[in-house]
């Protein structure tokens, strides 16, 4: 008879297990919080330089609640899904007014929260509070829905309840922060998506993927639908100094909150909006090859149409929304990625 499921789990995870990552060190729930939220859809190694960075400017609740949403928004910048760093601000302010900056130690509290699932929260029960929580991350998903032999995409609600009661029943009393955190460590090392490390892994002996030889047929895939083009033009105006202009945009939607260049709807709308915004007209107009940005939802084919506006009227200030952008001493705001893209290319 194999040893219980989480016994092989934790024995592995004392062997093997990441046991120095940055948010394992001064645990708190907050580092744990940022990192799990951050740790959302993105890679451990990805998440690391951001992490340390993001709690250096931000080391506590406090100081993060206190942040302007474009200071949050530029340490997010880069890191994608950017819902998830407003909610976070949210979610801080939250804690600092309803809870006097402590956060709250059950499911329920924890799930009040903008952007904590019911995953999340468990993660930060069992890791920063220590009791018994379980989580269903992308990792603990695969590894279970593997074992298991689980059919279907687990987006669908049945396939997503099987896969919690799996989650519930395996989840130990004792040491639930080290399991926790094996789980997410067996589904991220070994358990990966394409090619399975089955003969290193501890559940082997009675996996049913592995028994049927069919791992990566699970967890089974989202249906595919074809996702829609949709077109854009960036306005991407520089000054006789080098600098660029840049507009905050509208707190939700795509980029909510983020800096961004104005939207065209075709090139030759170009001159009208820069007599619109600066009294002038551009000084040359070069449109660059579209490229493209994709969405969960949609593609976006974005041209860029770059034009010279040497002696622009009026000044602006960031509290405004708008701003001239100067590419060598950048100033604190969250950027787009095809943002940050064009203006290395301006560089
Ligand atoms: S035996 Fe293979 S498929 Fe099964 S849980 Fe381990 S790594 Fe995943």
């Amino acid at each position: 008879m194999p040893k219980p499921f989480h016994n092989r789990v934790l024995a592995w995870f004392d062997r093997h297990g990441r046991k120095n990552l940055p948010w394992q060190r001064d645990t708190s729930p907050y580092r744990v919080w940022v990192s799990e939220i951050m740790l959302q859809q993105t890679q451990v190694k990805t998440v690391i330089p951001y992490f340390e960075r993001f709690t250096q400017a931000f080391p506590d609740v406090r100081a993060l609640a206190r942040a302007s949403e474009d200071e949050v928004l530029h340490h997010w910048t880069g890191l994608g899904y950017y819902a998830r760093a407003r909610n976070l601000h949210r979610a801080a302010q939250m804690v600092v007014a309803e809870y006097d900056s402590e956060f709250p130690a059950d499911l329920e509290g924890l799930e009040a929260l903008p952007g904590v699932g019911r995953s999340t929260a468990g993660a930060i029960l069992s890791i920063a509070f220590g009791q018994r929580a379980s989580i269903l991350d992308g990792n603990v998903k695969r590894v279970l829905a593997r074992y298991h032999r689980v059919a279907g995409w687990p987006g669908q609600s049945a396939v997503h309840k099987q896969l919690w009661e799996i989650a519930e029943q395996y989840t130990p009393r004792r040491r639930c922060a080290d399991y926790t955190q094996a789980m997410m460590d067996l589904g991220a090392t070994l358990c990966t998506r394409s090619r399975p490390a089955c003969d290193l892994c501890p559940l082997q002996q009675d996996c049913a993927a592995h028994a049927a030889g069919d791992p990566q047929a699970y967890p089974g895939k989202k249906p595919k639908k074809a996702l829609p083009v949709r077109a854009t033009h960036f306005l991407v105006a520089r000054n006789a100094a080098g600098d660029v202009w840049l507009e905050k945009r509208p707190g939700s939607g795509i980029w909510g909150g983020l800096w961004c260049f104005p939207e065209l709807a075709a090139a030759q709308d170009c001159s009208a909006r820069c007599l619109d915004l600066w009294g002038v007209e551009p000084h040359s107009v070069d449109a660059w090859e579209a490229f493209r940005h994709t969405f969960s939802h949609y593609h976006l084919d974005i041209t860029p149409v770059v034009a010279q506006v040497n002696n622009p009227g009026g000044g602006v200030m960031e509290a405004s929304g708008q701003l001239w952008y100067n590419l060598r001493d950048a100033p604190s705001v969250g950027l787009a990625a095809p943002v940050v893209t064009l203006l290395n290319r301006l560089k």
